[in-house]
């Protein structure tokens, strides 16, 4: 008889007030040649899960298990797989696995590979009482974080950490971020310790708070104009319409990155405006394995604080409601015990 354990899996995509996600019983995985298989113990709540259940990503497959920021103890080992040892703890994110040999993965960009695969979207996450990953794509977690201060930075973090390199920011320069949840709140105090000047426009009281405790310079309503012009910019909320009013806030030869994996429409832009000055606009695809590594070394050195709040298991459906009414500070995190 297979062991069974607890799993919530994406039954119907829709409006998150309705039930998208239903908690279920299903056979423990087995992990393939080279994965290992993971005890969750901790999961965070990312925005691309919203986006799952709501259906503006859609799923790869029904049923899909969400999560893609799980932290656990190997508990098992498939063939082959000798990088971790049983009751290491480890993290599995979002990336899962690319092919290695394609223009992309040959040039340092995986993120970019047209073959890659993603955790709690082609294959089952953390919303679940136990996930495999291939361990190549596993990471070992910095001892400074606890099980769910860990959680956030595996896709909020190694993300943000991503749009803060494509946004260019010089430094010493000025930064803009439209949005302030798990990753922005992560984002800005890197660069903050990096010597950024910081500037938070987001909805919320209790957000605009929170970035000026972390040390932000100023924190205005999410369509305010930046009070100074600002040299980078990335916009979390998954809002087009912040786009315009981003692109006014930047300077001469400024960058705007677009963190999110999902954007409502961007209106109409006007040249002079919006972009002429050499201003620059991107986005970001996923991350690489490197910017995790990178993202967790630096996460430790420069003593990044994670504000979670914690649900427990059995209310990931309350957890995504939370998210989409904008009422979690920091990042929300699925407790296992
Ligand atoms: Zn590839
Ligand atoms: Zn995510």
């Amino acid at each position: 008889m297979t062991d069974m354990m607890r799993a919530w899996e994406v039954s119907e995509p829709g409006p998150v007030s309705g039930a998208p996600l239903t908690l279920t019983q299903r056979p423990v995985p087995t992990p393939a040649p080279g994965e290992v298989l993971v005890r969750v113990r901790a999961c965070g709540v990312c925005r691309t899960d919203l986006h799952l259940a709501e259906g503006d990503l859609l799923p790869r497959h029904r049923g899909v298990v969400p999560g893609h920021e799980v932290v656990g103890e190997v508990v098992g080992l498939g063939a082959g797989a000798r990088r971790f040892t049983a009751g290491e703890r480890v993290g599995i994110a979002w990336l899962r696995q690319t092919c290695g040999t394609c223009r992309w993965c040959r040039a340092g960009r995986e993120n970019l590979c047209p073959t890659s695969l993603y955790t709690g979207w082609d294959a089952d996450g953390g919303y679940a009482e136990l996930a495999a990953v291939p361990e190549a794509f596993a990471y070992r977690i910095p001892a400074a974080f606890s099980d769910e201060q860990a959680a956030p930075l595996l896709c909020a973090g190694i993300i943000g950490y991503r749009s803060l390199r494509r946004a260019q920011l010089p430094s010493g320069g000025r930064l803009g971020i439209y949005g302030f949840g798990a990753s922005a709140h992560l984002t800005a105090q890197v660069a903050i310790a990096q010597g950024a000047e910081v500037h938070v426009l987001t909805r919320g009281r209790r957000a605009r708070e929170l970035a000026l405790q972390l040390g932000a310079a100023s924190a205005g309503g999410a369509f305010d104009r930046s009070p100074v012009p600002l040299d980078s910019a990335i916009i979390f909320a998954p809002a087009g319409e912040l786009v315009p009013v981003a692109l006014e806030s930047l300077g001469p030869g400024g960058t705007l990155a677009l963190a999110g994996i999902h954007l409502s429409d961007v209106p109409t832009l006007n040249y002079q405006r919006h972009l002429f000055g050499e201003r620059t606009v991107c986005s970001v695809s996923s991350n690489t394995r490197r910017d995790g590594e990178e993202f967790l070394v630096l996460a430790e050195r420069l003593g990044v604080q994670v504000t979670t709040t914690p649900v427990p298991f059995d209310r990931a459906d309350q957890a995504l409601r939370d998210l989409a009414e904008g009422r979690v500070r920091g990042a929300a995190v699925l407790t296992l015990t």
